[in-house]
């Protein structure tokens, strides 16, 4: 990935930056607000994707922008076997040169989740250990990432900003404003291929243990967790 390797805080801080950025991109696309963030942080910046219902947009717009950009998957251990083929193929397909398998500490699995069935106790130590602590880790090398995250998801997503500040981050987060329909049309257009378990009814798509499928009129995230108060998986709330 060409770029600069450090992040420029400028004069204002990190929150006033990002607000900045945010305003100028207010009504900007996400190819140019990918762009923008590939010239503010280069070398600091990566992407997480779920590889999920709805990410071959943002990676293949990845793929146009910075094909050798830091990819960071976060391999929880509980992937349907289609998420992980689809990882695999999607990569291929789009060229992207730097897509990164980031996995739970083995002791710490070994000591906090033997038996592989802490998310029927606990799915919040669950997510903390076989995403949040292996993201934290993975991205203790980055100033910024890019997320996948849309306002139409709902919840704690409806006022997102295209840029933000949060604990020690910036976020950049291009696709904030498309639609459903958006993403169907992007899909068309490029000639990229779904994940498999859309056409079975998961519009969102995490660990098989909670995710679930979602019926007409739903909110596209109301199968993950479903019966459950949780709503993320607490990679969004870090620190
Ligand atoms: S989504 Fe479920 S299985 Fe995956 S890490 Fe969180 S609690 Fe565990």
């Amino acid at each position: 990935m060409s770029g600069t390797p450090v992040i420029d805080l400028k004069a204002e801080g990190p929150k006033a930056h990002a607000a900045r950025l945010a305003a100028d991109h207010s009504a900007s696309e996400a190819t140019e607000i990918l762009r923008t963030a590939v010239e503010e942080f280069g070398d600091s910046l990566a992407l997480v994707s779920s590889f999920g219902a709805e990410s071959a947009v943002l990676l293949h717009i990845a793929s146009r922008v910075a094909p050798d950009l830091p990819v960071i998957f976060l391999e929880t251990g509980k992937h349907f076997a289609q998420t992980l083929n689809y990882r695999r193929k999607l990569a291929a397909k789009l060229g992207l040169t730097n897509v990164q398998d980031i996995r739970p500490a083995a002791d710490e699995v070994a000591a906090e989740d033997p038996d592989g069935d802490l998310w029927r106790r606990d799915t919040d130590a669950c997510c903390t250990l076989r995403k949040v602590r292996p993201l934290d880790t993975a991205l203790s090398g980055y100033g910024a990432w890019v997320t996948g995250r849309k306002q139409f998801h709902g919840g704690a997503r409806v006022s997102l900003p295209a840029f933000e500040h949060t604990g020690s981050h910036y976020k950049v987060n291009p696709l904030v404003r498309w639609n459903p329909d958006d993403i169907s049309a992007y899909f068309e257009a490029n000639d990229l291929p779904p994940h498999p378990l859309v056409a079975q009814g998961f519009p969102s798509i995490g660990c098989w243990p909670c995710t679930h499928p979602v019926g007409e009129g739903e909110d596209a995230r109301s199968g993950r967790w479903r019966g459950q108060a949780k709503t993320e998986c607490g990679i969004h709330g870090r620190a």
